[in-house]
C-alpha cells in the first residue's frame, strides 16, 4: 500500500472515472514546509499565521510577516498558497497583548473580529501579504467571517493598503485571490450571497460542526455531538458547494473532514474541488480518490443527505465501499 502511494507523490488527482479534485497541504508553522514538500500535495490549502503571532513575545513585524508568506510562497515553486488572516482569541491567548477575559471566548471577540476593529494588526498583516504576493500563487482568506459587512469592510481594508503601496511604487501580484472560511453556520446558510463577492470559499469543518452542534470542540463530555457526518453538516457543505458553482467559484475544505476517509467519498459526490490536509493524510487520499467513480459517488452523496443521522451516514459509505 505504501509503495502504491508513493508512485502516487507526483500524479495529479483523478476519480476512476476521469474527475479532477486538488489535493493541498495544511500547515502550521513554516517547519511544515518540507512536509508539504514531500507529501505529494498540489499546494498549500491553509496556513495558519497564527504561529507568527504564538511563537513570538511581540506583535510580528511587517518584515517578520514578509520573510515567513515569501519563504511558504517560494517553497512551493508557483503552486497556489492559501494563506489565513489572524485567528488569534478564542483559546489561542498571547503573553504579550492581553485580551479581556471572556465567558464564551469561542462565540466571542476572535480572528476577523479582532482585525476589524483593531485595524493596525489588520493593515500590517495585509501590506506583508501583499509584497509577499510577487513571489508566487496568493491566495488570501478571512477566518470567522458571519456577515457580507464584515467581508467587505476587510475587502476595503485591503484594497485600502494595495493603493497605498503601489501608489508608493511597491510591485504587487494582479491575481490574487480573496475568500472567506465557511466555518459560522450563518455563511453557509447565506453562501449564495457570499459566492457573489468572494473568489473563493474553504469550509473549516473543525468549528462549522462545532457551532452547528453547539457541541465544543475540546470538550469530551460533548463529543458525541461532535458528528462531521450528520445530515445537517452535510446538507450545510452541500448548499456551500452548489451556491460556489452556480457563481463559478471554487470550493476547497480545510478542516480534518477534508482527509477523513469516511467524508471523503461523500465530498467526492458532492464535487468539492479542493480538499486540504495534514501532510500525511495526502497520498492515501489522492490513492482513495482514485478507487472511486464520481458518478457513484454523486449518488452516495445524494442518498447521505437524505439519511437520519450520522451514524446511518457511516453505515451508508461502510457498506458501498468497499
Ligand atoms: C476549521 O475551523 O476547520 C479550521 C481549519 O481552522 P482551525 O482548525 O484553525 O480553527
Ligand atoms: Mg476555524
Amino acid at each position: 500500500r505504501k509503495r502504491e502511494q508513493a508512485k502516487l507523490k507526483n500524479q495529479t488527482t483523478e476519480s476512476a472515472d476521469g474527475k479532477h479534485f486538488d489535493i493541498n497541504a495544511n500547515i502550521g508553522s513554516p517547519k511544515d514546509l518540507d512536509s508539504v514538500i514531500e507529501s505529494g500535495a498540489e499546494g498549500i490549502g491553509l496556513f495558519r499565521t497564527e504561529f507568527l503571532f504564538i511563537d513570538s513575545d511581540h506583535l510580528p513585524t511587517e518584515d517578520e510577516q514578509f520573510s515567513a508568506y515569501k519563504a511558504a510562497l517560494q517553497a512551493v515553486d508557483g503552486k497556489p498558497v492559501t494563506i489565513r488572516t489572524m485567528d488569534i482569541g478564542g483559546d489561542k491567548q498571547l503573553s504579550y497583548w492581553k485580551l479581556p477575559k471572556e465567558d464564551n471566548p469561542f462565540l466571542g471577540y476572535r480572528a476577523i473580529r479582532i482585525s476589524l476593529k483593531q485595524d493596525d494588526i489588520f493593515r500590517t498583516q495585509l501590506r506583508a501579504l501583499l509584497r509577499a504576493s510577487v513571489y508566487g500563487n496568493l491566495w488570501i482568506m478571512f477566518p470567522m467571517i458571519a456577515t457580507l459587512p464584515e467581508f467587505r469592510q476587510a475587502k476595503k481594508i485591503y484594497e485600502e493598503e494595495k493603493d497605498k503601496l503601489l501608489s508608493k511604487g511597491t510591485k504587487i501580484a494582479d491575481d490574487i485571490k480573496l475568500g472567506i472560511m465557511v466555518e459560522i453556520p450563518a455563511s453557509a446558510v447565506l453562501a449564495d450571497k457570499f459566492a457573489k463577492e468572494v473568489d473563493f470559499f474553504s469550509i473549516g469543518t473543525n468549528d462549522l460542526i462545532q457551532y452547528t452542534m453547539a457541541a465544543d470542540r475540546g470538550n469530551d463530555s460533548v463529543s458525541y455531538l461532535y458528528q462531521p457526518y450528520n445530515p445537517a453538516i452535510l446538507r450545510l457543505v452541500h448548499n456551500v458547494i452548489d451556491a460556489a458553482h452556480k457563481e463559478n467559484k471554487v470550493v476547497a475544505m480545510c478542516g480534518e473532514m477534508a482527509g477523513d476517509p469516511v467524508a471523503v467519498p461523500v465530498l467526492v459526490g458532492l464535487g468539492l474541488d479542493e480538499f486540504s490536509m495534514s501532510a500525511s493524510s495526502v497520498l492515501p487520499t489522492r490513492s482513495l480518490i482514485k478507487h472511486l467513480k464520481f458518478s457513484d459517488m454523486k449518488k452516495l452523496a445524494i442518498e447521505s443527505l437524505d439519511k437520519d443521522t450520522n451514524q446511518e451516514v457511516i453505515d451508508l459509505v461502510k457498506n458501498s465501499i468497499k
